[in-house]
């Protein structure tokens, strides 16, 4: 592959490919674009930003993430929840591999339909709509929707009574990370009610859709959403409401996603026939280990404790959770600080498995912004001694991230991409 990197935008990408499959190729390309990024500031007479946090995203582990899924969802048809990461890149490849996506408001609709995604991929996975983006939406002939309740009813009824609409029911999501059904979901003693409602508005209410909470970690979850959703089809025949999709939500990670996906397979098959379609809205699983980020520690603050005769050390990076360490706050997250770069060692890679040093020092690692909530880790250990200048790194940071990111305190809410593509297929897709 090439190692000829330079600085990008998200949107002038730049991309660097392997010839070889996920692992140590990944990690390598991953390391090397951090390194020539991190090489290419000098720190001493860079303009103001230069520095500034940067992740690499390495769109052949989203390739991956979807063989992955083909492999244990055969039939599941994902439509990636935009929401969770709406970059560029990862939106091509995502249309490139033929998926649907989920879109929650009018942008993320126009953003997949100005990449020439028709409009039968799309579903507005959203009970509560804004009704001008309802209007949107029939204009652009995105049919696909969710609701929950009987004033979305008539509102569909007045601004788009073509639409197709997924019953959105109630989950137990208490074992999942963010919890969903504390705002949507429609109890399934409603659910009788809604669907005669929607058959006395004559509209066409074609499905019925869930989501077990993102970040679930119960595949229980799974497996009663899908009763409780075959138990609302079977309300909806009995009226004479055809339904013929099955939308089985998000809430899937790649450390339980096998697991999850042969509940979740077994449940379909025991009860939906394989005429009925089904569709998912994975977003965290798609994305969250493809990006890693970089930051700079700008300051350091050193605090010496008299009685015990320790010192350690408070860093200021210039990301935080105002930043893209939002996902700290809003996704419950604690992204893990590892050493990049210290004096002119740079140590990518090199403490996967940890420190096992006995001589290490404690650190607690702050975002730039002035309020005393931008905190990223307590405290954590490392056996160097990081200074201002040094740079960390932190992996697992393309969900729920830059997508929350704010300009609190005039930071930028914009950070550059490295494109790094570790699978030959993502690279051939993608035309490289
Ligand atoms: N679909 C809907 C309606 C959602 O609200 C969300 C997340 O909030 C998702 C899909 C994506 O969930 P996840 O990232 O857990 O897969």
């Amino acid at each position: 592959y090439t190692s000829c990197l330079k600085t990008v935008s998200s949107v002038d990408a730049n991309f660097v490919h392997a010839d070889n499959h996920g692992g140590h190729v990944a990690s390598n390309l991953i390391g090397d674009a951090l390194k020539a990024r991190v090489e290419s500031v000098n720190q001493d007479t860079c303009g103001a930003g230069e520095e500034d946090a940067f992740f690499v995203a390495d769109l052949g582990e989203v390739y991956r993430q979807h063989i992955r899924w083909k492999k244990n969802l055969p039939r599941v048809k994902p439509h990636y929840a935009v929401k969770c990461n709406p970059d560029p890149q990862v939106l091509r490849l995502l249309a490139e591999l033929g998926t649907g996506f989920d879109c929650a408001s009018k942008a993320e609709i126009e953003q997949v339909l100005k990449m020439g995604i028709d409009p039968s991929r799309i579903i507005y996975a959203q009970p509560c709509k804004t009704k001008s983006y309802v209007r949107y939406a029939a204009q652009h002939g995105v049919k696909q929707m969710t609701f929950d309740n009987a004033d979305e009813l008539y509102k569909t009824k007045q601004l788009f009574p073509e639409a197709e609409l997924f019953l959105r029911i109630l989950t137990d999501d208490s074992a999942s990370l963010c919890r969903l059904s504390q705002k949507f979901g429609a109890s399934l003693d409603s659910t009788a009610d809604l669907l005669e409602l929607a058959k006395k508005l004559e509209l066409n209410v074609v499905g019925v859709a869930f989501h077990v909470g993102s970040g679930a970690s119960d595949p229980k979850a799974f497996l009663k959403a899908v009763q409780d959703a075959r138990f609302v089809f079977g309300q909806a025949a009995s009226i004479g409401i055809e339904m013929h999709t099955l939308d089985v939500g998000g809430g899937f990670c790649g450390d339980t996603f096998e697991p999850m996906a042969e509940v979740l397979s077994e449940a379909l098959d025991v009860y939906f026939p394989p005429h009925i379609r089904v569709i998912g809205e994975p977003g965290r699983y798609y994305v969250s280990t493809a990006f890693t980020i970089a930051c700079h520690v700008i300051a350091r603050r050193t605090v010496a404790d008299a009685t015990l005769g320790t010192t350690s050390y408070m860093l200021y990076l210039n990301d935080g959770v105002y930043g893209n360490f939002s996902s700290i706050i809003f996704d419950h997250q604690n992204p893990v600080p590892l050493v990049l770069n210290c004096g002119n060692r740079f140590l990518y890679d090199t403490r996967r498995s940890g420190y096992d040093t006995p001589t290490v020092t404690e650190y607690s690692i702050w975002g730039p912004t002035c309020d005393g909530i931008d905190v990223i880790s307590q405290s954590c250990t490392f056996p160097e001694t990081i200074d201002v200048g040094d740079w960390l790194y932190f992996e697992d940071m393309g969900a729920y991230t830059k997508c929350s990111a704010t300009r609190f305190n005039g930071f930028t809410d914009s950070h550059d991409i490295v494109y790094v593509s570790s699978e030959p297929g993502a690279t051939a897709l993608l035309g490289l």
